[in-house]
Protein backbone atom coordinates (compact mmCIF):
# COMPACT_ATOMS: atom_id res chain seq x y z
CA UNK A 1 0.00 0.00 0.00
CA UNK A 2 2.70 2.47 0.48
CA UNK A 3 2.93 4.98 -2.50
CA UNK A 4 -0.87 5.30 -2.42
CA UNK A 5 -2.21 8.76 -1.92
CA UNK A 6 -3.98 8.92 1.21
CA UNK A 7 -6.45 11.50 1.34
CA UNK A 8 -7.62 12.24 5.26
CA UNK A 9 -11.05 13.33 6.41
CA UNK A 10 -11.36 17.18 5.73
CA UNK A 11 -11.99 18.34 9.45
CA UNK A 12 -12.40 22.14 10.62
CA UNK A 13 -10.94 23.57 7.34
CA UNK A 14 -7.98 21.33 6.88
CA UNK A 15 -6.76 17.26 6.31
CA UNK A 16 -7.03 15.78 9.38
CA UNK A 17 -4.44 13.49 11.19
CA UNK A 18 -4.70 10.17 8.78
CA UNK A 19 -7.04 7.60 10.62
CA UNK A 20 -5.28 4.04 11.85
CA UNK A 21 -7.56 2.21 9.94
CA UNK A 22 -8.15 3.05 6.08
CA UNK A 23 -10.41 1.94 3.83
CA UNK A 24 -8.97 1.17 0.17
CA UNK A 25 -10.45 2.46 -3.11
CA UNK A 26 -10.42 0.29 -6.21
CA UNK A 27 -11.09 1.39 -9.85
CA UNK A 28 -13.87 -1.11 -10.73
CA UNK A 29 -12.74 -0.93 -14.29
CA UNK A 30 -8.92 -1.83 -13.88
CA UNK A 31 -8.84 -3.63 -10.25
CA UNK A 32 -6.07 -1.36 -9.14
CA UNK A 33 -6.64 0.51 -5.80
CA UNK A 34 -6.21 4.28 -6.70
CA UNK A 35 -5.94 5.56 -2.73
CA UNK A 36 -6.46 5.00 0.39
CA UNK A 37 -9.18 6.99 2.95
CA UNK A 38 -9.80 7.14 6.34
CA UNK A 39 -12.45 4.17 8.00
CA UNK A 40 -12.98 6.99 11.17
CA UNK A 41 -13.44 5.34 14.44
CA UNK A 42 -16.13 6.22 16.99
CA UNK A 43 -14.71 8.39 19.36
CA UNK A 44 -13.32 10.81 16.01
CA UNK A 45 -16.82 10.42 14.54
CA UNK A 46 -17.93 11.97 18.50
CA UNK A 47 -15.45 14.66 18.18
CA UNK A 48 -16.21 15.78 14.69
CA UNK A 49 -20.12 16.40 15.96
CA UNK A 50 -19.18 18.10 18.97
CA UNK A 51 -16.99 20.52 17.05
CA UNK A 52 -19.71 21.06 14.44
CA UNK A 53 -21.96 21.64 17.05
CA UNK A 54 -19.71 24.44 18.46
CA UNK A 55 -19.06 25.76 14.62
CA UNK A 56 -23.19 25.77 14.26
CA UNK A 57 -23.33 27.68 18.09
CA UNK A 58 -20.61 30.33 17.26
CA UNK A 59 -22.90 30.94 14.10
CA UNK A 60 -20.18 32.38 11.95
CA UNK A 61 -22.47 30.34 9.01
CA UNK A 62 -25.49 29.72 10.59
CA UNK A 63 -26.50 33.44 11.46
CA UNK A 64 -24.58 34.93 8.44
CA UNK A 65 -26.65 37.01 6.05
CA UNK A 66 -28.23 35.50 3.00
CA UNK A 67 -26.40 37.53 0.84
CA UNK A 68 -23.32 36.16 2.30
CA UNK A 69 -24.41 32.38 1.86
CA UNK A 70 -25.35 33.11 -1.71
CA UNK A 71 -21.79 34.56 -2.28
CA UNK A 72 -20.24 31.80 -1.12
CA UNK A 73 -22.32 29.06 -2.88
CA UNK A 74 -22.28 30.77 -6.57
CA UNK A 75 -18.27 31.66 -5.93
CA UNK A 76 -17.79 27.55 -5.17
CA UNK A 77 -20.21 27.27 -8.46
CA UNK A 78 -17.51 29.24 -10.20
CA UNK A 79 -14.61 27.17 -8.84
CA UNK A 80 -16.13 23.80 -9.16
CA UNK A 81 -16.99 24.53 -13.37
CA UNK A 82 -14.02 26.18 -13.66
CA UNK A 83 -12.65 22.36 -12.18
CA UNK A 84 -15.20 20.07 -13.99
CA UNK A 85 -12.03 18.11 -16.31
CA UNK A 86 -10.10 17.16 -13.05
CA UNK A 87 -13.56 16.06 -11.31
CA UNK A 88 -14.51 13.84 -14.54
CA UNK A 89 -10.97 12.12 -14.37
CA UNK A 90 -11.74 11.36 -10.29
CA UNK A 91 -15.38 10.05 -11.32
CA UNK A 92 -14.45 7.76 -13.87
CA UNK A 93 -11.56 6.42 -11.93
CA UNK A 94 -13.73 5.54 -8.97
CA UNK A 95 -16.91 4.61 -10.23
CA UNK A 96 -15.95 3.06 -13.85
CA UNK A 97 -18.39 5.23 -15.18
CA UNK A 98 -17.73 6.38 -18.97
CA UNK A 99 -16.23 9.54 -19.28
CA UNK A 100 -18.94 10.64 -21.60
CA UNK A 101 -21.59 10.25 -18.99
CA UNK A 102 -19.82 11.89 -16.35
CA UNK A 103 -19.01 15.31 -18.38
CA UNK A 104 -22.44 15.56 -19.41
CA UNK A 105 -23.42 14.84 -15.67
CA UNK A 106 -20.57 16.77 -14.05
CA UNK A 107 -21.23 20.13 -16.14
CA UNK A 108 -24.46 20.50 -14.62
CA UNK A 109 -23.69 20.07 -11.12
CA UNK A 110 -22.36 23.62 -10.51
CA UNK A 111 -26.09 24.64 -11.34
CA UNK A 112 -27.53 22.81 -7.96
CA UNK A 113 -24.84 25.53 -5.68
CA UNK A 114 -26.15 28.47 -8.04
CA UNK A 115 -29.88 27.23 -7.28
CA UNK A 116 -29.81 26.88 -3.96
CA UNK A 117 -27.45 30.15 -3.36
CA UNK A 118 -30.07 32.01 -5.07
CA UNK A 119 -32.83 30.40 -2.96
CA UNK A 120 -31.30 31.65 0.52
CA UNK A 121 -31.10 35.27 -1.36
CA UNK A 122 -34.49 35.10 -2.19
CA UNK A 123 -36.68 33.03 0.11
CA UNK A 124 -38.91 35.07 2.59
CA UNK A 125 -40.80 34.70 5.67
CA UNK A 126 -44.44 35.05 6.11
CA UNK A 127 -46.59 37.04 8.09
CA UNK A 128 -50.27 35.36 8.86
CA UNK A 129 -53.45 36.43 9.82
CA UNK A 130 -53.50 36.61 13.38
CA UNK A 131 -56.41 37.72 14.51
CA UNK A 132 -56.39 41.28 16.61
CA UNK A 133 -53.70 43.65 16.80
CA UNK A 134 -50.84 40.84 16.73
CA UNK A 135 -47.99 40.38 14.65
CA UNK A 136 -47.27 37.04 13.91
CA UNK A 137 -44.19 36.58 11.31
CA UNK A 138 -42.84 32.69 10.24
CA UNK A 139 -38.95 32.92 10.30
CA UNK A 140 -36.65 29.92 9.02
CA UNK A 141 -33.97 28.59 10.97
CA UNK A 142 -31.07 26.30 10.14
CA UNK A 143 -31.39 23.22 11.88
CA UNK A 144 -28.25 22.31 13.55
CA UNK A 145 -25.18 19.98 12.27
CA UNK A 146 -27.23 17.82 9.89
CA UNK A 147 -25.82 14.52 8.83
CA UNK A 148 -25.55 13.55 5.13
CA UNK A 149 -24.57 9.59 3.73
CA UNK A 150 -24.38 9.27 -0.14
CA UNK A 151 -24.20 6.54 -2.28
CA UNK A 152 -20.98 5.14 -4.65
CA UNK A 153 -23.14 5.92 -7.89
CA UNK A 154 -23.17 9.45 -8.88
CA UNK A 155 -21.04 10.23 -5.73
CA UNK A 156 -20.55 14.49 -6.94
CA UNK A 157 -23.92 14.99 -8.17
CA UNK A 158 -25.66 13.56 -4.59
CA UNK A 159 -23.23 14.86 -2.45
CA UNK A 160 -23.72 18.33 -3.77
CA UNK A 161 -27.19 18.20 -3.62
CA UNK A 162 -27.44 17.56 -0.32
CA UNK A 163 -24.95 19.85 0.86
CA UNK A 164 -25.96 22.51 -1.43
CA UNK A 165 -29.50 22.97 0.39
CA UNK A 166 -28.24 22.30 3.75
CA UNK A 167 -25.43 25.24 3.41
CA UNK A 168 -27.57 27.38 1.74
CA UNK A 169 -30.09 27.13 5.25
CA UNK A 170 -27.30 27.74 7.30
CA UNK A 171 -26.59 24.50 8.77
CA UNK A 172 -23.49 22.48 9.56
CA UNK A 173 -22.75 19.93 7.28
CA UNK A 174 -20.99 16.40 7.88
CA UNK A 175 -21.12 14.23 4.90
CA UNK A 176 -19.94 10.49 4.69
CA UNK A 177 -19.88 9.61 1.07
CA UNK A 178 -19.80 6.35 0.20
CA UNK A 179 -16.22 3.69 0.73
CA UNK A 180 -16.38 2.64 -2.47
CA UNK A 181 -16.20 6.21 -4.02
CA UNK A 182 -15.24 9.05 -1.51
CA UNK A 183 -12.69 10.90 -3.64
CA UNK A 184 -14.06 13.41 -5.57
CA UNK A 185 -16.54 14.66 -2.38
CA UNK A 186 -13.26 14.81 -0.81
CA UNK A 187 -12.22 17.73 -2.64
CA UNK A 188 -14.42 19.64 -1.67
CA UNK A 189 -13.61 20.46 1.23
CA UNK A 190 -10.70 22.69 -0.29
CA UNK A 191 -12.68 24.20 -3.15
CA UNK A 192 -15.28 25.19 -0.35
CA UNK A 193 -12.86 26.58 1.95
CA UNK A 194 -11.22 28.47 -0.84
CA UNK A 195 -14.90 29.88 -2.04
CA UNK A 196 -15.19 31.58 1.62
CA UNK A 197 -17.02 29.28 3.78
CA UNK A 198 -15.68 29.61 7.10
CA UNK A 199 -13.77 26.52 8.51
CA UNK A 200 -15.87 23.72 10.80
CA UNK A 201 -19.12 24.60 8.40
CA UNK A 202 -18.32 21.55 5.49
CA UNK A 203 -16.94 18.17 7.77
CA UNK A 204 -16.30 14.98 5.20
CA UNK A 205 -15.74 12.20 7.08
CA UNK A 206 -14.99 8.67 5.43
CA UNK A 207 -15.51 4.66 6.45
CA UNK A 208 -17.42 2.27 6.18
CA UNK A 209 -21.26 2.66 6.44
CA UNK A 210 -21.72 -0.28 8.94
CA UNK A 211 -19.14 1.30 11.21
CA UNK A 212 -18.19 5.59 10.61
CA UNK A 213 -21.55 5.55 9.18
CA UNK A 214 -23.40 3.98 11.74
CA UNK A 215 -21.35 5.99 14.40
CA UNK A 216 -22.96 9.43 13.04
CA UNK A 217 -26.23 8.31 12.54
CA UNK A 218 -26.56 7.09 16.08
CA UNK A 219 -25.07 9.90 17.56
CA UNK A 220 -27.57 12.18 19.49
CA UNK A 221 -26.84 15.59 18.66
CA UNK A 222 -27.68 15.54 15.36
CA UNK A 223 -30.18 17.72 14.07
CA UNK A 224 -31.19 15.59 10.56
CA UNK A 225 -29.59 12.51 8.75
CA UNK A 226 -30.01 12.87 4.73
CA UNK A 227 -29.78 9.64 3.67
CA UNK A 228 -29.89 7.77 -0.34
CA UNK A 229 -28.61 4.51 -0.52
CA UNK A 230 -30.34 1.09 0.30
CA UNK A 231 -33.85 0.23 1.94
CA UNK A 232 -31.67 -2.21 4.11
CA UNK A 233 -29.53 0.97 5.01
CA UNK A 234 -32.18 3.16 6.12
CA UNK A 235 -33.73 0.31 8.40
CA UNK A 236 -30.63 0.14 9.84
CA UNK A 237 -30.10 3.90 11.05
CA UNK A 238 -34.12 4.71 11.45
CA UNK A 239 -34.25 3.15 15.07
CA UNK A 240 -32.00 5.26 16.90
CA UNK A 241 -32.80 8.30 14.73
CA UNK A 242 -36.73 7.64 16.02
CA UNK A 243 -35.37 7.20 19.45
CA UNK A 244 -32.92 10.42 18.97
CA UNK A 245 -36.00 12.41 17.61
CA UNK A 246 -33.73 12.51 14.40
CA UNK A 247 -35.96 13.55 11.31
CA UNK A 248 -34.29 11.43 8.24
CA UNK A 249 -34.83 12.41 4.47
CA UNK A 250 -34.45 9.11 2.47
CA UNK A 251 -33.68 8.62 -1.10
CA UNK A 252 -33.71 5.01 -1.28
CA UNK A 253 -34.09 2.15 -4.15
CA UNK A 254 -36.08 1.99 -6.95
CA UNK A 255 -37.79 -0.38 -10.07
CA UNK A 256 -38.85 2.08 -12.21
CA UNK A 257 -41.15 1.16 -15.14
CA UNK A 258 -41.09 2.51 -18.09
CA UNK A 259 -44.09 2.80 -20.62
CA UNK A 260 -44.26 1.80 -23.94
CA UNK A 261 -47.18 2.54 -26.16
CA UNK A 262 -48.54 1.74 -29.64
CA UNK A 263 -48.57 5.55 -31.14
CA UNK A 264 -44.80 5.47 -30.93
CA UNK A 265 -42.50 4.50 -33.77
CA UNK A 266 -40.68 1.28 -32.79
CA UNK A 267 -37.42 2.83 -33.22
CA UNK A 268 -38.00 5.49 -30.59
CA UNK A 269 -39.26 3.41 -28.32
CA UNK A 270 -36.15 1.53 -28.43
CA UNK A 271 -34.37 4.21 -27.81
CA UNK A 272 -36.28 5.48 -25.46
CA UNK A 273 -35.65 1.92 -23.38
CA UNK A 274 -31.67 1.87 -24.19
CA UNK A 275 -31.55 5.71 -22.78
CA UNK A 276 -33.89 4.67 -19.40
CA UNK A 277 -32.09 1.32 -18.65
CA UNK A 278 -28.20 1.60 -20.16
CA UNK A 279 -27.37 4.79 -18.58
CA UNK A 280 -25.10 4.02 -15.44
CA UNK A 281 -24.52 0.29 -16.68
CA UNK A 282 -28.32 0.32 -14.89
CA UNK A 283 -26.88 1.51 -11.18
CA UNK A 284 -29.12 5.04 -10.86
CA UNK A 285 -32.56 4.61 -8.17
CA UNK A 286 -34.74 5.41 -11.34
CA UNK A 287 -33.21 2.74 -13.67
CA UNK A 288 -35.30 2.21 -16.23
CA UNK A 289 -35.57 -1.65 -14.78
CA UNK A 290 -39.25 -2.56 -16.23
CA UNK A 291 -39.48 -2.21 -19.79
CA UNK A 292 -43.71 -2.23 -19.95
CA UNK A 293 -44.38 -3.18 -23.57
CA UNK A 294 -47.47 -2.91 -25.56
CA UNK A 295 -48.56 -6.23 -27.32
CA UNK A 296 -49.12 -3.88 -30.45
CA UNK A 297 -45.39 -2.70 -30.98
CA UNK A 298 -43.86 -5.76 -28.75
CA UNK A 299 -42.54 -8.00 -31.37
CA UNK A 300 -40.64 -5.31 -33.83
CA UNK A 301 -39.69 -3.52 -30.22
CA UNK A 302 -37.68 -6.89 -29.08
CA UNK A 303 -36.11 -7.32 -31.89
CA UNK A 304 -34.78 -4.26 -32.55
CA UNK A 305 -34.08 -4.03 -28.98
CA UNK A 306 -31.84 -7.17 -28.93
CA UNK A 307 -29.85 -5.79 -31.91
CA UNK A 308 -29.10 -2.67 -30.34
CA UNK A 309 -28.17 -3.66 -26.79
CA UNK A 310 -26.10 -6.50 -28.35
CA UNK A 311 -23.73 -3.50 -30.28
CA UNK A 312 -23.68 -1.26 -27.36
CA UNK A 313 -20.04 -0.67 -26.45
CA UNK A 314 -18.82 -2.01 -23.50
CA UNK A 315 -15.29 -1.10 -22.36
CA UNK A 316 -13.34 1.32 -20.47
CA UNK A 317 -14.84 3.98 -19.33
CA UNK A 318 -12.05 6.43 -19.91
CA UNK A 319 -12.33 5.89 -24.07
CA UNK A 320 -15.13 8.30 -25.24
CA UNK A 321 -16.32 5.40 -27.45
CA UNK A 322 -17.30 3.24 -24.58
CA UNK A 323 -20.68 3.29 -24.28
CA UNK A 324 -21.30 1.19 -20.77
CA UNK A 325 -18.51 1.03 -18.31
CA UNK A 326 -17.87 -1.44 -15.41
CA UNK A 327 -20.47 -2.03 -12.71
CA UNK A 328 -19.23 -0.78 -9.01
CA UNK A 329 -17.58 -4.02 -7.57
CA UNK A 330 -17.23 -7.82 -7.83
CA UNK A 331 -20.16 -8.17 -5.36
CA UNK A 332 -22.23 -6.26 -8.10
CA UNK A 333 -21.02 -8.55 -10.30
CA UNK A 334 -21.93 -11.56 -8.62
CA UNK A 335 -25.66 -10.23 -7.70
CA UNK A 336 -25.93 -9.39 -11.43
CA UNK A 337 -25.48 -13.12 -12.48
CA UNK A 338 -27.61 -14.29 -9.46
CA UNK A 339 -30.48 -12.26 -10.88
CA UNK A 340 -30.12 -13.63 -14.34
CA UNK A 341 -29.72 -17.00 -12.75
CA UNK A 342 -33.14 -16.76 -10.94
CA UNK A 343 -35.30 -15.04 -13.60
CA UNK A 344 -34.08 -17.94 -15.86
CA UNK A 345 -35.18 -20.87 -13.60
CA UNK A 346 -37.98 -19.05 -13.10
CA UNK A 347 -39.41 -19.52 -16.49
CA UNK A 348 -37.19 -15.86 -18.01
CA UNK A 349 -36.74 -15.84 -21.81
CA UNK A 350 -32.92 -14.39 -21.87
CA UNK A 351 -32.77 -12.04 -25.01
CA UNK A 352 -29.39 -11.21 -24.69
CA UNK A 353 -25.80 -10.51 -22.64
CA UNK A 354 -26.22 -12.46 -19.00
CA UNK A 355 -22.53 -12.68 -18.16
CA UNK A 356 -19.94 -10.92 -16.34
CA UNK A 357 -17.28 -9.73 -18.71
CA UNK A 358 -13.96 -8.03 -18.81
CA UNK A 359 -11.17 -5.87 -20.64
CA UNK A 360 -8.17 -7.26 -21.33
CA UNK A 361 -9.35 -9.68 -18.35
CA UNK A 362 -9.81 -6.82 -15.63
CA UNK A 363 -12.53 -5.04 -14.27
CA UNK A 364 -16.18 -5.61 -12.72
CA UNK A 365 -18.19 -5.87 -16.30
CA UNK A 366 -21.41 -7.14 -16.93
CA UNK A 367 -23.25 -7.28 -20.28
CA UNK A 368 -26.17 -5.23 -20.93
CA UNK A 369 -29.14 -7.81 -20.56
CA UNK A 370 -32.89 -8.01 -21.50
CA UNK A 371 -34.89 -10.96 -19.99
CA UNK A 372 -38.63 -11.22 -20.58
CA UNK A 373 -40.14 -12.40 -17.69
CA UNK A 374 -43.35 -12.19 -15.98
CA UNK A 375 -44.64 -9.22 -13.32
CA UNK A 376 -44.30 -11.50 -10.35
CA UNK A 377 -41.01 -12.67 -11.44
CA UNK A 378 -37.91 -11.75 -8.76
CA UNK A 379 -36.09 -9.81 -11.36
CA UNK A 380 -39.94 -7.68 -12.01
CA UNK A 381 -39.89 -6.79 -8.51
CA UNK A 382 -36.32 -6.28 -6.83
CA UNK A 383 -33.83 -3.86 -7.59
CA UNK A 384 -30.83 -4.97 -9.55
CA UNK A 385 -28.99 -2.08 -9.42
CA UNK A 386 -27.19 -3.36 -12.44
CA UNK A 387 -27.59 -3.73 -16.37
CA UNK A 388 -30.04 -6.93 -16.21
CA UNK A 389 -33.55 -5.18 -17.31
CA UNK A 390 -36.74 -7.07 -17.33
CA UNK A 391 -38.87 -6.82 -19.96
CA UNK A 392 -42.63 -7.45 -19.80
CA UNK A 393 -45.16 -7.67 -22.66
CA UNK A 394 -48.45 -6.00 -21.70
CA UNK A 395 -51.79 -6.17 -23.32
CA UNK A 396 -53.33 -3.12 -22.72
CA UNK A 397 -52.97 0.29 -21.21
CA UNK A 398 -54.86 -0.74 -17.75
CA UNK A 399 -52.64 -3.48 -17.94
CA UNK A 400 -49.22 -1.45 -18.45
CA UNK A 401 -50.45 1.18 -15.31
CA UNK A 402 -51.33 -1.99 -13.00
CA UNK A 403 -48.12 -3.77 -13.50
CA UNK A 404 -46.19 -0.31 -13.04
CA UNK A 405 -48.24 0.45 -9.70
CA UNK A 406 -47.68 -3.34 -8.60
CA UNK A 407 -44.31 -2.37 -6.78
CA UNK A 408 -42.86 -2.17 -3.37
CA UNK A 409 -40.97 1.06 -5.10
CA UNK A 410 -42.71 4.43 -6.40
CA UNK A 411 -39.31 6.21 -7.42
CA UNK A 412 -39.13 7.30 -10.78
CA UNK A 413 -41.44 6.12 -13.86
CA UNK A 414 -41.46 7.23 -17.42
CA UNK A 415 -44.59 7.12 -19.99
CA UNK A 416 -43.68 7.21 -24.00
CA UNK A 417 -46.92 7.99 -26.47
CA UNK A 418 -47.69 10.39 -29.27
CA UNK A 419 -51.00 10.78 -27.42
CA UNK A 420 -51.52 13.12 -25.80
CA UNK A 421 -54.65 12.65 -23.65
CA UNK A 422 -52.86 8.74 -22.79
CA UNK A 423 -49.89 10.61 -21.26
CA UNK A 424 -51.63 12.61 -19.03
CA UNK A 425 -54.28 9.79 -18.25
CA UNK A 426 -51.49 7.46 -17.32
CA UNK A 427 -48.92 9.51 -15.84
CA UNK A 428 -51.93 10.83 -13.42
CA UNK A 429 -52.59 7.28 -12.41
CA UNK A 430 -49.01 6.10 -11.64
CA UNK A 431 -47.87 5.86 -8.20
CA UNK A 432 -44.17 7.56 -8.19
CA UNK A 433 -42.30 10.74 -6.70
CA UNK A 434 -41.13 11.77 -10.53
CA UNK A 435 -42.91 11.04 -13.43
CA UNK A 436 -41.52 11.51 -16.93
CA UNK A 437 -43.52 12.02 -20.13
CA UNK A 438 -41.90 11.37 -23.30
CA UNK A 439 -38.30 11.74 -21.25
CA UNK A 440 -36.27 9.68 -18.51
CA UNK A 441 -33.29 10.32 -15.85
CA UNK A 442 -34.47 14.39 -16.27
CA UNK A 443 -33.11 16.16 -12.96
CA UNK A 444 -33.20 19.72 -12.51
CA UNK A 445 -32.06 21.53 -9.00
CA UNK A 446 -35.52 23.26 -9.18
CA UNK A 447 -37.38 19.93 -9.30
CA UNK A 448 -38.55 18.12 -6.18
CA UNK A 449 -36.86 14.62 -6.20
CA UNK A 450 -37.61 11.45 -4.09
CA UNK A 451 -40.09 8.60 -4.33
CA UNK A 452 -43.03 7.21 -2.47
CA UNK A 453 -43.66 3.79 -0.79
CA UNK A 454 -40.06 2.40 -0.02
CA UNK A 455 -38.47 4.14 -2.40
CA UNK A 456 -37.98 6.95 0.92
CA UNK A 457 -39.67 10.46 2.13
CA UNK A 458 -38.78 13.80 1.58
CA UNK A 459 -37.49 15.42 -0.89
CA UNK A 460 -33.96 16.27 -2.73
CA UNK A 461 -33.91 19.45 -4.92
CA UNK A 462 -36.43 22.46 -5.05
CA UNK A 463 -38.19 24.44 -2.35
CA UNK A 464 -38.70 21.23 -0.84
CA UNK A 465 -35.08 20.33 -0.21
CA UNK A 466 -34.20 24.16 1.06
CA UNK A 467 -37.20 23.96 3.29
CA UNK A 468 -36.73 20.68 4.65
CA UNK A 469 -33.26 22.20 6.19
CA UNK A 470 -34.76 25.12 7.93
CA UNK A 471 -37.00 24.89 11.22
CA UNK A 472 -40.17 27.43 11.19
CA UNK A 473 -40.16 30.05 14.15
CA UNK A 474 -43.41 31.35 14.91
CA UNK A 475 -42.56 35.21 16.43
CA UNK A 476 -46.21 36.47 18.11
CA UNK A 477 -45.48 40.42 18.19
CA UNK A 478 -48.42 42.18 20.01
CA UNK A 479 -49.35 46.04 20.30
CA UNK A 480 -52.44 46.29 21.33
CA UNK A 481 -53.80 43.48 23.61
CA UNK A 482 -53.28 44.58 27.62
CA UNK A 483 -52.17 42.21 30.07
CA UNK A 484 -55.31 42.32 32.14
CA UNK A 485 -56.50 38.65 32.50
CA UNK A 486 -55.96 38.42 36.41
CA UNK A 487 -57.30 41.88 37.01
CA UNK A 488 -60.68 42.25 39.22
CA UNK A 489 -63.58 42.00 36.75
CA UNK A 490 -62.49 43.12 33.17
CA UNK A 491 -65.15 41.97 30.44
CA UNK A 492 -63.39 40.76 27.25
CA UNK A 493 -60.05 39.77 28.56
CA UNK A 494 -58.27 37.81 25.61
CA UNK A 495 -56.57 34.81 26.79
CA UNK A 496 -55.46 32.85 23.46
P1 LIG B 1 -25.87 1.75 0.57
O1 LIG B 1 -27.15 1.91 1.32
O2 LIG B 1 -25.14 0.48 0.68
O3 LIG B 1 -24.84 2.88 0.99
C1 LIG B 1 -25.22 4.25 0.98
C2 LIG B 1 -24.43 4.96 2.05
O4 LIG B 1 -24.88 4.47 3.32
C3 LIG B 1 -22.93 4.73 2.01
O5 LIG B 1 -22.25 5.92 2.34
C4 LIG B 1 -22.72 3.68 3.08
O6 LIG B 1 -21.43 3.70 3.63
C5 LIG B 1 -23.76 4.10 4.10
N1 LIG B 1 -24.18 3.05 5.04
C6 LIG B 1 -24.30 1.72 4.82
N2 LIG B 1 -24.71 1.09 5.93
C7 LIG B 1 -24.87 2.05 6.88
C8 LIG B 1 -25.29 2.03 8.24
N3 LIG B 1 -25.61 0.91 8.87
N4 LIG B 1 -25.35 3.20 8.92
C9 LIG B 1 -25.03 4.36 8.30
N5 LIG B 1 -24.60 4.43 7.02
C10 LIG B 1 -24.54 3.30 6.32
O7 LIG B 1 -26.21 2.10 -0.93
P2 LIG B 1 -25.22 2.16 -2.17
O8 LIG B 1 -24.87 0.78 -2.57
O9 LIG B 1 -24.13 3.14 -1.94
O10 LIG B 1 -26.21 2.81 -3.24
C11 LIG B 1 -27.16 2.05 -3.89
C12 LIG B 1 -28.55 2.28 -3.33
O11 LIG B 1 -28.81 3.69 -3.27
C13 LIG B 1 -29.60 1.71 -4.25
O12 LIG B 1 -30.64 1.12 -3.51
C14 LIG B 1 -30.09 2.95 -4.99
O13 LIG B 1 -31.37 2.82 -5.56
C15 LIG B 1 -30.04 3.97 -3.93
N6 LIG B 1 -29.99 5.31 -4.52
C16 LIG B 1 -31.09 6.11 -4.41
C17 LIG B 1 -31.10 7.36 -5.00
C18 LIG B 1 -32.30 8.27 -4.88
O14 LIG B 1 -32.19 9.43 -5.27
N7 LIG B 1 -33.43 7.79 -4.40
C19 LIG B 1 -29.98 7.79 -5.71
C20 LIG B 1 -28.87 6.95 -5.81
C21 LIG B 1 -28.88 5.71 -5.20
Amino acid sequence: MSGLPHISNWVDGTHALPAAERVEVINPATEAVIGTVDATSRATVDAIIQESLASFRRGRWSRAEASERYAVLSKAAALLRARIPEFVELETEQTGRPVREMRAQLARIPEWLEYFGSLARVHAGQVTPFKGPVVNTLTRQPLGVVAQITPWNHPLLIATKKIAAALAAGNVVVVKPSELAPLSVLRLGSLFQEAGLPDGTLQIVCGYGRDTGRFLCEHPALAKIDLTGGLATYRAIAPAAALNMIPITAELGGKAPVCLFPSLDVDHAVKAALFASFIASGQTCVTGSRLLVHQDIYDPFVARLESRVRALRVGDPTDVHTQIGSVISRASVDRCAAFVDRAVKEGGRLICGGKPTDVDGKGFFFQPTVIETHPGSDLSCNEVFGPVIALLKCSSEEHIVQVANDSAFALGASVWTNDFSQAHRVADKIEAGIVWINGHHLNDPSSPWGGFKESGMGKENGLEAFESYTKVKSTVINYGIPPTWFDDEIENARYG
